[in-house]
């Protein structure tokens, strides 16, 4: 459901359109929750186009693209980027999609990015496809690092999982970002049963022996197709067990400080050495967003490609901020909507109910590739 604010926003009068109650005055600035947390970090979506179509996330025909028109310009990013940075503490930003590396002035996007937040750290999640040959024009323009999703070393496997013969463009991709020094670089994976779960060693070996950070993603029921089930899916006590066949994971016990993934310290397991022994051969992060939510430290907030506000990838409720700025709302107006937008934040996305594949969970109307994960 999107809901249209309106700008300006009069007391008590929405034009007949669900508004989100404004703050209590008196709150601390920034964006706050009603449960006391605070959201440091953007997640925004520079398209909603792929160049891949993943089982979890896209059915194989793609999905209705939205129009050039529909999207954010390169100068409205920089503009609701800069109201986040200088009116709303947002400390880290990732870019993200859809993919971002279809977006022709993605580079054009990071340089103005940086030439007006020369500290703000800023990332981006991409698929590695054409990686190769836009990593260093990218390290140029400003971007500070980069997570490339790659679930499998199989040229089969992969095909299967992202209906795409890609995976040599994919590895040049990682290659060249680590090249470039967009590190240190991460690599997502989402294992699915019976497809690649049993690449949960292979990856994690590969990864360390090239010095990637492994994060392994729970599947989320985010899929285009709907097609997730609870039973289905791979849960990060399972991956824990699939890796302990190889290696040893111990907890990482630095402060997480809101970030998704758990991490751990790998070494390799040596049945004959005991359990304590062999160096730290690097870490390796488990995102258990389905069975060990994180929600209660979430430091989040997302626009979508098209200028809508999330809360949460969950969240079955979004605000526009690109109408009211295309209609000449000014910064503190913006402002505003955006911090009303995240008070109303849920507690929780509520996934970790045990029927979740049944009657008590919803699934939301938007899938991974249109909201930006
Ligand atoms: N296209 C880019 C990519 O794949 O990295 C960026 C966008 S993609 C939506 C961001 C991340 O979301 C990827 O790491 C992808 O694996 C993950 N993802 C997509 N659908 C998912 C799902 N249903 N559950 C868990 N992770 C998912
Ligand atoms: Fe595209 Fe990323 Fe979704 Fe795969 S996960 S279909 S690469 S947006």
């Amino acid at each position: 459901m999107t809901i249209q604010l309106g700008i300006p926003r009069l007391p008590g009068s929405s034009g007949g359109l669900p508004v989100p109650p404004t703050r209590p005055s008196g709150v601390p600035a920034g964006l706050l929750d009603r449960f006391g947390r605070q959201a440091t970090d953007l997640r925004l979506s520079l398209t909603d186009k792929c160049n891949l179509r993943c089982t979890y996330c896209m059915p194989a025909q793609g999905l209705e693209w939205l129009s050039k028109q529909a999207l954010m310009t390169a100068d409205e990013i920089v503009r609701v980027v800069g109201i986040s940075v200088t009116k709303l503490a947002i400390r880290e930003l990732r870019l993200t999609g859809g993919e971002p590396l279809v977006r022709p002035d993605l580079v054009d996007i990071v340089r103005a990015l940086r030439r007006q937040h020369p500290d703000l750290p800023i990332s981006m999640t991409t698929n590695g496809v054409g990686l190769d040959k836009k990593a260093q024009a990218l390290k140029d323009a400003g971007l500070t690092r980069i997570n490339v999703s790659l679930d499998s070393l199989h040229e089969e496997t992969f095909e299967l999982l992202t209906r795409r013969p890609f995976l040599n463009k994919v590895l040049a991709g990682v290659e060249a970002a680590r090249t470039a020094g967009l590190g240190p670089v991460k690599i997502n994976a989402v294992l699915m049963r019976g497809i690649n779960d049993a690449e949960a060693s292979g990856l994690l070996a590969w990864a360390l022996k090239h010095g990637y950070e492994l994060r392994f993603i729970e599947q989320m029921p985010l899929d285009a197709d709907h097609g997730w089930t609870r039973r289905d899916m791979i849960t990060a006590a399972e991956i824990r067990e699939l890796l302990s066949e190889d290696f040893i994971l111990t907890p990482d016990r630095r402060e997480r400080a809101g970030a998704p993934a758990e991490r751990f310290q790998v070494r390799k397991r040596n049945a004959a050495a005991g359990e304590s022994s062999g160096a730290v051969l690097g870490t390796a992060g488990i995102i258990a967003s389905v069975t060990e939510p994180f929600c209660g430290d979430c430091r989040r907030t997302r626009i979508t490609a098209e200028g809508k506000l999330m809360s949460c990838l969950f969240s079955r409720e979004e605000f526009d901020i690109l109408g009211p700025l295309r209609s000449g709302a000014d910064d503190e107006e913006l402002t505003r909507l955006w911090q009303d937008a995240m008070w109303i934040k849920p507690r929780a996305h509520g996934m970790d109910h045990s029927g979740l594949d049944s009657a008590d969970f919803i699934q939301p109307d938007r899938s991974m590739s249109t909201i930006g994960g």
